[in-house]
């Protein structure tokens, strides 16, 4: 009887022996003589029974008189994989670790609605994380609580943390190598005082933005439908509390529409408006995120502006070349059948950039 029930053998929270049914859990009640097992509901007010003998299900009891106790066993399985990553490898950004997952799970099961459980899950890793993290610091620690060598390293691995004085107040200072030479190389730099995202006994968190023209993003921002979208951004402290979180998320969709590349300084943005005074590790972490986020960014900007001077000098070559071509033709060095062929030569180049 009942043979054809698919059960899960798990654990309770507690780590007591327990078996999984669809989205409901069973614990051991009574062990029989005759070796079967009796399992009942773990939900207190249910009397949903069972019985099992030889890893069959031999009799079901009653009916659940409550809603989904957990979730199907598949997922539940990935959201433990998932939370251990989260707690074993601290250096790796949540996102990240949510991503991976989210693709291996997209990729196994993946219905719209099994994913949507998935993505409610993401938002319970901040608190697995922070409960990996050392201790926050006292009011009356401050001025000496150890920063652990994790905190100090970027993502990178590079030296992340370049001051930290005592006198007379607490004084930390993070950058990273490469992004302090990508600050010196902006054309204008402006600094963000903010009390509200400063880590919890900090007055005030300093952080200093390089401006680079020139950028996709830099000539977007002229434009004047952009222009006020930012304008209202800057004017959300004086918008009604309610409705100010309602309103980022609208510029920030239209925004994104724009273009995408704006993702990251609404990441920032979001990230460093609406946290009020963050645990200090997390707060780090972020920075650390944010320093990742931005090299990676300059890079690959810099790599395509290099990729079109090539194109241009490239270009410029080319034009060189088949004028002095055509001269040769003028001045009849060379006759129109080797003109033809040498013609040739240069569609074939414009071919292959057009199939690139
Ligand atoms: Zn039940």
């Amino acid at each position: 009887m009942n043979q054809s029930i698919e059960f899960h053998y798990t654990t309770t929270q507690r780590g007591s022996p327990a078996i999984q049914i669809g989205t409901d859990l069973y614990r051991v009640q009574k062990k029989n003589i005759n070796g079967s097992i009796r399992y009942t509901c773990t939900n207190e007010r249910c009397n949903a029974s069972l019985t099992i003998f030889e890893n069959k299900i031999q009799i079901m009891r009653g009916t659940h008189k409550h809603g989904q106790r957990l979730l199907p066993f598949h997922i539940g399985e990935i959201v433990n994989e998932f939370r251990q990553a989260i707690v074993s490898d601290i250096r790796t950004p949540l996102p990240q670790i949510y991503d991976k997952f989210a693709k291996k799970f997209l990729r196994e099961y993946g219905s719209a609605a099994e994913m949507l459980m998935f993505r409610q899950v993401r938002a319970t890793g901040y608190r697995v994380r922070t409960k990996a993290l050392p201790p926050c610091p006292k009011k009356q620690d401050i001025a000496t609580f150890h920063i652990p060598d994790v905190f100090r390293l970027n993502l990178s691995h590079e030296p992340f943390l370049i001051h930290d004085s005592a006198n007379p107040y607490r004084i930390i200072v993070f950058a990273s190598k490469s992004s302090l030479n990508h600050l010196a190389s902006c054309s204008a730099i402006h600094s963000d005082r903010t009390f509200f995202m400063a880590p919890r006994y900090f007055k005030q968190a300093y952080i200093i933005h390089g401006w680079r023209a020139n950028t996709d993003l830099a000539s977007e921002v002229r434009e004047k439908n952009v222009e006020k979208m930012i304008a209202d951004l800057i004017a959300l402290p004086m918008v009604p509390k309610h409705v100010v979180r309602q309103r980022f998320d609208l510029i920030s969709q239209q925004l994104r529409s724009i273009n995408p590349l704006f993702n990251s300084f609404l990441m920032y943005f979001r990230r460093t408006h609406f946290t009020t005074k963050p645990n200090i590790w997390l707060w780090i972490m972020l920075i650390k995120d944010f320093d990742e986020t931005t090299t990676i960014a300059i890079e690959q900007e810099e790599h395509q502006q290099r990729q079109t001077r090539l194109r241009h000098r490239k270009n410029i070559q080319r034009d060189q070349d088949l004028f002095e071509l055509k001269q040769k033709l003028e001045k009849q060095h060379i006759d129109i059948e080797g003109y033809c062929i040498l013609l040739r030569h240069f569609s074939y180049t414009y071919m292959k950039q057009l199939d690139a």
